[in-house]
């Protein structure tokens, strides 16, 4: 399922475009807020976000920016109702996907964003390569050289996760977002063992995931492998 965060601090508007976008059959988190919405970007993982300019907390143009400082690279529609061309142009600059004016027609909103949406997923389908390891996300080939790494979905879901982030720190809670079943969030137990068997895996390749106490994970491929 897609997951999607709304930033709206209009609450009736949040309202209608949360329910819209649920029927529509995405996970909707929403916030009214802009630095409310920061934390939860930083923390979780989502597919496309959704982001009003004026907020309160920390305004969109900042809200953009904040992500990109930290190379969150997720596709934002902006939705506002400052329609000026230099509005326009600063929000683009900060690193919005797109933009739409309001009022909008509920329609043009939702190509919107399944555009993008569809633009996540050709970026998702590249192939990622860590130090030797090769692998396209949604396959289940991993290959060093032309040896080929036998994960489980599991294992290849925190493969992406991490792969993505190399040499970042992955938290347990972006890991347990990724790998819930059925909305349900897995104990950190769980989140552990599938670590400790990809670990186990991906050893021989050269490629290590250390794992920083109280923070999460990080991804390392060693030099020359
Ligand atoms: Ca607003």
């Amino acid at each position: 399922m897609t997951r999607l965060l709304l930033v709206e601090d209009d609450a009736a508007l949040r309202e209608g475009i949360a329910d819209l976008l649920h029927q529509a059959g995405h996970e909707v988190v929403s916030s009214g807020d802009g630095r409310e919405a920061l934390a939860r970007l930083v923390d979780s993982d989502f597919d496309v976000a959704i982001v009003d300019l004026g907020l309160p907390g920390m305004d969109g143009i900042e809200l953009l920016r904040a992500l990109r400082r930290r190379q969150i690279g997720l596709p934002v529609l902006v939705i506002t109702a400052r329609d000026s061309l230099h509005e326009r142009i600063t929000g683009l600059d900060a690193g919005a996907d797109d933009y739409l004016v309001k009022p909008f027609e509920m329609a043009e909103f939702e190509a919107r964003v399944r555009a993008l949406l569809r633009r996540q997923r050709a970026d998702r389908g590249a192939e990622i390569r860590v130090g030797a390891l090769r692998f396209t996300p949604g396959q289940p080939q991993v290959t060093v050289g032309d040896m080929t790494v036998e994960l489980g979905p599991t294992e290849l879901t925190l493969l992406e996760l991490l792969a993505r982030h190399p040499g970042r720190i992955v938290s347990k809670d972006k890991i347990a977002g990724r790998i819930a079943r059925g909305g349900e969030r897995p104990s950190d137990t769980a989140i552990e063992v599938s670590v400790h068997r990809l670990r186990r895996k991906l050893a021989p390749f050269g490629i290590s995931i250390r794992a920083l106490r109280g923070f999460g994970y990080l991804l390392e491929a060693s030099a020359g492998v």
